[in-house]
């Protein structure tokens, strides 16, 4: 369904890095169908950048990604807007994604109003689809973003990405900013929503524990190369590159016995510097 090829991209320099900097060097990989691409790596190794050359917020040097048979760069901006429902986005943080004097209910009308494909009584019947969709009570239509928790503020972003039925969203660290047990709630709703509605995911995150919980395939992206690219579970049980074996041992342990047994250790620990 997606097809990127050999991506570049290179911000323009500021100040004393004049030359300007490639964040993508020579990128490649394919999203099927119904699928969930993993994209795994450390901070600043290029995940946001290559979520923002899919949707067109970053110019592309050289190289080509094709949606659906067709060529995403340089597409008149006009063709390019059209596809846009086709390829929705989370991103991390709801309370900057979600506009906080608008309500539920709105926010979910207006990507829909918004294409003239529904009339205003269609779009609060699919509103309460949406809410369904994503586990939330249909009376959060009248409340504003800051009224919900993180994980729910998630959902409501989650929903406002669904409303056009699109093919592909680009998930940019969805769960990083909520505690652990929200995180496989969260999870298991995108798993949850693909089985029910088809869709696929880029699902960019450093964490590799819950790229593997989530991906058919993965993606390991170092600096701004993919270094390790296939199955999930070749790429995370038995890795071929140095970096990857590197963050895997970073990553959690898959028994959840001493799973919960690490988090615990972890909360304690933050507790204790809390209190110091
Ligand atoms: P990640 O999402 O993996 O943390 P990013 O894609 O955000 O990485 O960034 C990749 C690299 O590109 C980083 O070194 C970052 O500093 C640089 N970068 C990101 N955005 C810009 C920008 N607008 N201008 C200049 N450099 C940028
Ligand atoms: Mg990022």
């Amino acid at each position: 369904m997606l097809e990127a090829r050999n991506v570049v991209v290179e911000y323009a320099g500021r100040g004393w890095r004049s030359n300007g900097f490639r964040a993508l060097h020579d990128v490649s990989f394919d999203i099927k169908p119904h699928e969930t691409l993993g994209l795994v790596g450390e901070s600043g190794s290029g995940k946001t950048t290559i979520g923002r050359a899919i949707l067109g917020l970053v110019p592309v040097g050289s190289g080509s990604i094709r949606f659906d048979g067709r060529e995403l760069i340089g597409m008149p901006r006009r063709e390019r807007r059209r596809l846009s429902d086709d390829i929705q986005v989370v991103f991390q943080d709801p309370y900057s994604s979600l506009n906080p004097s608008m309500t539920v209910e709105d926010i979910l009308v207006e990507p829909l109003v918004a294409r003239r494909t529904v009339d205003r009584r269609q779009a609060s019947v699919r509103v309460r689809t949406l809410l369904d969709q994503v586990g939330l009570p249909h009376d959060a239509v009248h409340r504003l973003p800051r009224e919900f928790s993180g994980g729910q503020r998630q959902r409501i972003a989650i929903a406002r990405a669904l409303a056009l039925r699109p093919k592909l969203i680009v998930c940019d660290e969805p769960v990083s900013a909520l505690d652990l047990s929200t995180q496989a709630r969260v999870l298991d709703l995108f798993i949850s929503i693909q089985e029910e509605t088809g869709v696929a995911y880029l699902f960019i995150s450093h964490d590799l524990a819950v790229v593997r919980h989530i991906s058919h395939r993965v993606a390991v992206l170092y600096r701004g190369d993919i270094v390790e690219y296939g199955d999930a579970l070749d790429v995370t049980e038995r890795p071929d590159h140095p970096y990857t074996k590197r963050l895997l041992m970073a990553a959690p342990i898959p028994d959840p016995d001493r799973q919960a047994a690490r988090r615990q250790e972890r909360r304690d620990l933050l507790a204790s510097e809390a209190i110091a």
